[in-house]
């Protein structure tokens, strides 16, 4: 199960603070760290902070953008403070999404993702989430150090997974549907801009119609099989159109 959750820094600019991370991960049993765009690594000073997890440092992968990073996963979970404006299902309560989250892992690859420690995720990078967590803290003082918000979220991913294990009540099943990954979503929003297009729905370039209609399926969470029926009826629109408009 934590195997298959990755921890993704976006943009780290101190180096210890992915040593930091990579502690902290491997305190609580995880070891799947991705770094997109980090501005120093290799580094000594990553390599200082890790103490015992030099491991999970040196097998990090390197990316350049946040979606190549979570292209495969089916939930990606972005750690922020603040809320924005964009309407993503949000958990307020860490172990609530500690416990959803080891759920899909159990048959999927999830991540969470962590901010730069000087403006955390852009408004495009929380586009590539699925959900949003905010660590609850000081409301006069809410913002951690990044690793720190790295070791309190997955402690909450080790406890979560061992409530599972203990309790039978608790054992949670895996989801009867499996759930699409980012790049089939994406796929999938592509279609739909172009039929939107298409069929001239899209009039009114700041309405913002499809960062509404995101959040809508952000919320949904289709199942793979609910996204191909959406992907048919696009298809069978996108046929009429063309049968009418030759
Ligand atoms: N100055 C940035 C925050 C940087 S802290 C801002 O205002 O957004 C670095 C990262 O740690 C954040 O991007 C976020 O991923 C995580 N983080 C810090 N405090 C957090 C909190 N209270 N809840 C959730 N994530 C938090």
């Amino acid at each position: 199960m934590l195997s298959n959750i990755r921890i993704v820094l976006v943009q780290t600019f101190h180096p210890g603070n992915i040593g930091a991370s990579a502690r902290a991960m491997k305190t609580m049993g995880l070891s799947q760290l991705t770094l997109v765009n980090p501005r120093c690594f290799p580094d000594e000073e990553a390599t200082r902070l890790a103490a015992g997890a030099e491991d999970v440092v040196i097998n990090a992968s390197v990316t350049n953008a946040m979606a190549d990073a979570v292209a495969d996963c089916v939930q990606v979970i972005g750690a922020s403070a603040r809320l924005r404006n964009l309407p993503l299902p949000h958990f307020d309560e860490p172990d609530r999404m500690a416990e959803d989250t080891i759920t899909v892992a159990r048959s999927e690859p999830v991540a969470l993702v962590f901010g730069r420690e000087r403006f955390g995720l852009t408004n495009d990078e929380l586009r590539h989430c699925t959900h949003q967590v905010s660590i609850p803290a000081n409301p006069d003082y809410g913002i951690l150090n990044l690793a720190q918000a790295v070791q309190v979220l997955c402690y909450e991913l080790f406890r979560a997974q061992q409530r599972t294990q203990q309790t039978h009540t608790h054992q949670a099943l895996p989801r009867q549907t499996p759930l699409p990954s980012q790049e089939q979503l994406a796929h999938f929003y592509e279609h739909l801009h172009r039929v939107m297009k298409d069929v001239g729905f899209l009039t009114q370039p700041h309405a913002r119609t499809e960062e509404h209609l995101h959040a809508l399926f952000a919320r949904a969470q289709p199942s793979r099989k609910e996204l191909s029926i959406l992907r048919g009826f696009l298809s069978a629109v996108e046929k009429k159109a063309q049968d009418t408009n030759p």
